[in-house]
Formats: structure tokens, sequence, C-alpha cells
């Protein structure tokens, strides 16, 4: 049961408004979920946040590197059975991070892309990112904010469709993406761990080697502990001993 559905009315009250659902379960993770934001509206929001990102932060110019991408996700993307304008992007930063909008849109940065060592190890951080779509995890980020902040400011947003400037910001901040971009905000350690879960189940469904997923991760940590600060994706996905304990797990299942 989520809590906050019923102690915020205020919230409840804001939902009607929006004509938000409100909380259900997700047959993909079995929990309940408070997420009622509309996918309508988050794919809204994804397309503006999208816009913005890539004003910022330029794809990289090699088409043959989209098209790796591309070819590696598409098969994952068909597989989560959740129909979008998928579309999978490297771009020019030399970050070591991912993301995923609602709206399908897959950023990778050009960092981690040449990091990997095989298509397998892209497919698993591409896996994973699908996943986080598949549970649904941004609509539950977006509803949190929003149940934190009890309607105030991204709500007005939502409410009014948000334009540019700091509404902008808002929303791009409730999808996970920070203010400068190249930031990636952090999905709690309950969404990473299920993200990577449900990222080894696509991979085995169409035939990629969710084994590729530990060893990408066993090699991060080893880059971590090699450099006096970890790269940005650690901190925001926790490359742990539990975590890897747990990718180890779901690839033997
Ligand atoms: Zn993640």
């Amino acid at each position: 049961m989520c809590g906050a559905c019923l102690s915020r009315r205020k919230l409840l009250a804001l939902g009607a408004a929006a004509g938000l659902a409100g909380c259900s379960e997700n047959a993909d993770t079995g929990r309940r979920q408070l997420a009622f934001i509309p996918d309508e509206q988050l794919v809204g929001m994804a397309d503006q946040a999208w816009a913005q990102m890539l004003a910022q932060v330029r794809p990289v110019r090699d088409p043959a590197a989209h098209a790796r991408l591309a070819r590696i996700g598409r098969p994952l993307a068909e597989a989560s059975g959740r129909k979008l304008a998928w579309e999978f992007v490297v771009l020019d930063s030399p970050e070591f991070n991912a993301f995923v909008l609602p709206n399908g849109k897959v950023g990778f940065f050009r960092g981690l892309f040449e990091f990997a060592r095989s298509d397998d190890e892209i497919g698993s951080v591409l896996g994973h990112e699908v996943g986080h779509l598949v549970a649904r995890h941004p609509a539950e980020r977006v509803s949190q904010e929003l149940a934190v902040k009890a309607g105030v400011g991204i709500a007005q947003v939502l409410l009014s469709g948000g334009e540019g400037g700091q509404g902008g910001e808002a929303v791009a901040a409730a999808l996970g993406l920070g203010a400068m971009y190249g930031v990636i905000l952090p999905y709690s350690r309950k969404h990473e761990l299920e993200a990577d879960r449900i990222g080894v189940a696509l991979m085995e469904k169409v035939g990629q080697n969710p084994r590729a997923a530990v060893t990408f991760w066993e090699r991060m940590i080893a880059r971590a502990d090699a450099q006096p600060k970890p790269p940005e994706a650690l901190s925001t996905h926790p490359a742990d001993e539990r975590r890897l304990a747990e990718l180890r797990a779901a690839v033997a299942a």
C-alpha cells in the first residue's frame, strides 16, 4: 500500500484536477506503486526534456555509433512490450552514464560507450535502462516528487503544460536530469536493482548474454577503485557488492 496515496488529500485533489489515476500494482515488479501521472503527460514532459538535452549535449557525429546502439537497443525495447518512439543516441560527452526518458529516448554518453568492450556490455546498460520503463520508474519518481512537494512547482508545470525556463528545469529534474544536464539524478537503490533484474530478463529474451552485465560492472568497480573520484555512473547507479551479487544471482537463475 502506498501511504502517500491516502495521506495527501491535497495531492489527490491535484491528481483529480489533472485527470490522474492513483496507486496501482505493477505486474512486472509485483509491488504497488505511487504512480499517478498518466503516460501521455509523462511523454510530453520527456519530449521537452529530451529537446533541451540535445540542445546542450550534442549527439556524436559518427552515424555508425548511433546505428550500433540502436541495433543493440531495439530488440530490448521491442521485448519490453512498451510501444514508444524508441530512439538510441550516443551523446558527445566523456561521462560514464546513460539514461532513459519515459518517451523511449535513450541517451548513452560517449565515455560509457567507449568503455564497453562488446555489444553485450552495451546491451546490459540498455537492458537496465529499458527496465526502468518496464517498471514504470519515471512515473513513480515524478509522482513521489509531487508527493514530497505537495503539488507545488512541478504540479504547476504539469497543469500548465510547462514551457522552458524554470518550468523546464523542474520537469527535467523530475525525470532525473539535472538542471545543467550531464548530471543524471539517481534512482533509488530499489529501482536500480529492479532495473538490473528486468534488464537481465530482457537480454535473455533477445539472445544477448546477460553475463556481460556482471563483467561490465566488475570492470566499472575496478575502474572506480583506480581513480580518486568515482565515475559518475557509479554514484548514480550504485555498483556495490550487493548489486553485483544480485546481478550474479539473476544471471544464474
Ligand atoms: Zn538505473
